[in-house]
């Protein structure tokens, strides 16, 4: 694919790509109570892209043989992404990782976020606010002239300094036309300085994945779902990005 420069009117419509997912985003948060289907939320998502005139991305995504087959994913728990939206009811106490995509006139979102369900442990709550701070140390590092390593090492030092591993399998990415684009946006193991440089008109999905156990991970038996190896929680955040001369701008904020 090759990294991907946009025009002006391209980054117009992956703004709009990214208001969209804000606003689904927006809705599910408001969704996500003890009692309530994952499957619900994933309709809420999809009923509220397609009202916006948008695409959700991720349905029949992947593999023709077992293509996703809806809007958002879910994740719970030990889930780290990817997780199949269902008839499974998130209670109290359980925490969950659901990530989204858009489409507007072809350009792409892609964003995510991890949220407590009810009251959640301490370690729980520890878990969610460090994922969260390492993609805002991920953001501040997505400016013209630096590189994609100055991006990943900012994400690792944070969380490995808080005591969490960092899922290595899984990464971000460039975005544009595809979901999936050039460079690959590592949490981990990247040199400051090295890698691909920052120029205005990118665009990345800067998506860093904690987990309180192993950074290992395994792909449950419907084919999607990844989950932690140990069976310790893990979490989620991801923006969606535009590299600027204004610096990093964000175009999938709640
Ligand atoms: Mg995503
Ligand atoms: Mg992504």
């Amino acid at each position: 694919m090759g990294i991907t420069i946009k025009s002006s009117s391209e980054l117009d419509l992956m703004r709009e790509a990214g208001r969209i997912v804000g606003l689904a985003k927006l809705g599910v948060s408001n969704a996500i109570k003890p009692g309530v289907t994952t499957r619900t939320l994933d309709e809420i998502a999809e009923g509220i892209i397609r009202a916006e005139g948008a695409i959700p991305s991720f349905k029949g995504y992947g593999d023709p043989h077992n293509p996703f087959p809806a809007s958002i994913c879910a994740s719970i728990n030990d889930e780290i992404v990817h997780g199949i939206p269902s008839n499974r009811v998130i209670d109290t106490g359980d925490i969950i990782s659901v990530d989204f995509g858009a489409i507007w006139k072809g350009l792409h979102a892609d964003s995510a976020f991890t949220l407590g369900v009810g009251s959640i442990s301490e370690e729980a709550a520890k878990l969610i606010d460090v994922t969260r701070l390492s993609l805002e140390k991920g953001i501040e590092k997505a400016v013209i002239g630096n590189r994609i390593g100055d991006i990943c090492f900012a994400i690792q030092t944070y969380a490995e300094n808080e005591g969490y591993s960092l899922v290595r399998h899984y990464v971000g990415h460039g975005i544009g036309y595809s979901m999936h684009e050039d460079p690959q946006v590592p949490n981990w193991g990247m040199e400051p300085g090295l890698g691909p440089l920052l120029k205005e008109g990118m665009a990345i999905a800067i998506e860093p994945m904690l987990n309180i156990g192993t950074y290992r991970t395994k792909v449950l038996s419907d084919g999607w779902t990844v989950a932690t190896d140990d069976g310790e929680l893990s979490a989620h955040f991801e923006h969606t990005v535009l590299i600027t001369t204004n610096g990093p701008e964000v175009t999938t904020r709640l």
